[in-house]
């Protein structure tokens, strides 16, 4: 491993970005309480520091902290900043791959964001952006990041005969597309993509490749990155007992779109019909999704769009790229630039 001082900005180099999460974070009492801690102490250097034995000779890497948050706190705003960072990077010829090291919390809406954003871009490039973190903070016993760390700085420097350029994940010896990425478990270290078509780092499980190029294929262009404020998206999950007045409250206070998180196929109480019917005549963008949390949504009505395969937080950043996007390009609606990003084969 080369430190950032060392090695010119000029020269091929993997670039490691620092956005904070359990993987830089610390434990006051690590050997009792691992899992009591704070995200986001140590710097990337740092984290490169601990792990510079195991890094092969020949991969030079340049650090950059970009933040160094809890991720539950990620803002809108930060999404912006790590993606202009990673396009401009990408664009750089220096650059020949990006690794980001992310708190676990929110790596589902990063990862999709990036995907939607800059994927086609890493793809036509042939490079790699890979998001990593990690499920116990760095001065535990049994710490996963710096492994997790490792396998995806490897994975960012696998040869393009190997692997296509695009953005992915890394997590407990497991290589995932980061659209994928979803934290299904409070605790267990593989957590951010255990119920995610995934391969092993080290030898690559050629059905998920096939499934990864199908995937990639059948994504379109990237979608602009919102530069101002992001369209203003929330979530709503319908359950037993829902009522009307949440989603009145947010149409009467400027909400631009609400992602319902619907019971089953994707459908929602009666009672939020009649608010939802007013919200949409008043221009709110509506989509369906399921609190399943897998399976496609089936629920034919007439209020909204389907979310595919989506989950909430994933729908809710394709709606808010959409309403972006169709305010950029008047000759596409949001509901074109939103069937793009959610259309995918049925292999997944
Ligand atoms: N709360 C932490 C974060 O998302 C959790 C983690 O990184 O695993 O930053």
């Amino acid at each position: 491993m080369s430190s950032n001082q060392a090695v010119p900005e000029n020269s091929p180099h993997i670039l490691v970005l620092g956005m904070g999460g359990t993987i830089a974070g610390l434990a006051p009492n690590p050997e009792l309480d691992p899992r009591s801690y704070k995200a986001g102490e140590l710097s990337i250097e740092t984290l490169l520091s601990t792990i510079q034995e195991e890094i092969p000779g020949h991969v030079k890497l340049l650090a950059q902290q970009v933040a160094n948050i809890n991720s539950r706190d990620l803002g809108e705003d930060l999404l912006t900043l790590l993606g202009n960072s990673v396009k401009t990077s990408l664009e750089n010829s220096a650059v020949q791959g990006i690794v980001i090291t992310h708190g676990t919390d929110t790596a589902e809406e990063a990862g999709f964001f990036l995907s939607t954003t800059c994927g086609k871009l890493a793809e036509k490039l042939g490079k790699r952006v890979v998001l990593t973190g990690a499920m116990l903070p760095a001065n535990a016993p049994q710490a996963d990041g710096p492994l997790n760390l490792i396998d995806a700085l490897k994975w960012a420097a696998t040869s393009p005969e190997n692997c296509p350029g695009g953005v992915f994940a890394v997590f407990a010896g497991k290589v995932c597309l980061a659209r994928d990425l979803a934290k299904r478990h409070t605790s267990a270290l593989n957590a951010p993509l255990m119920d995610s078509p995934s391969s092993p780092v080290g030898l690559v499980n050629p059905s998920w490749m096939s499934g990864v190029r199908a995937t990639q294929e059948a994504c379109g262009d990237d979608l602009p990155i919102p530069q101002g404020l992001w369209p203003w998206v929330e979530i709503l999950t319908s359950h037993a007992g829902a009522r009307p007045e949440a989603i009145e409250f947010l149409a009467n206070t400027g909400v631009q779109g609400l992602v319902l998180a619907g019971t089953g196929l994707g459908g929602f109480h009666q009672a939020w019909e009649g608010a939802l019917k007013l919200a949409q005549d008043k221009g709110i963008a509506l989509i369906k999704t399921s609190r399943t949390g897998a399976g496609m949504i089936e629920e034919e009505s007439a209020l909204g769009l389907t979310a595919g395969s989506l989950s909430a937080p994933r729908a809710r950043i394709a709606l808010q790229l959409a309403l972006n996007a169709a305010k950029g390009d008047k000759s596409l609606t949001w509901q074109d630039f939103f069937a793009r990003i959610v259309v995918l084969p049925e292999i997944r």
